[in-house]
């Protein structure tokens, strides 16, 4: 039944700027976060077969919210994305007008 899933509209992106690669959200969700061999930073490897709440564990053990999910368009994990030192980029509202 689709219209019962749970993960209908999610999306999950790591944003490699802010991982600094502590391994927290692959202890949190092995085999769905993993440590790139290449670049260092977590990718997420099984989406499909990830269950919402391993999406939200390895995203709630990130310190530095470098993982970011969204359903249908708008971002409902972190709920405040605290700005990186330095970086003005990640300012944009998502026009719910509680970002802060
Ligand atoms: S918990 Fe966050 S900072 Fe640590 S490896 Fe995962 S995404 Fe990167």
């Amino acid at each position: 039944m689709e219209n019962r899933d749970p993960k209908r509209g999610i999306k999950v992106t790591i944003d490699p700027k802010r991982c600094i690669a502590n391994a927290k959200c692959t202890a949190a969700a092995p085999g769905i976060y993993v440590l790139d061999d290449e670049t260092g930073v977590a990718v997420i490897e099984n989406e499909e077969a990830a269950t919402l709440e391993q999406l939200f564990a390895g995203a709630r053990a990130c310190p530095t919210q470098a993982i970011i999910i969204e359903q249908f368009g708008r971002r409902v994990f972190p709920r405040i994305l605290t700005p990186m030192f330095g970086e003005g980029k990640d300012g944009q509202d998502d026009g719910e007008g509680e970002t802060r």
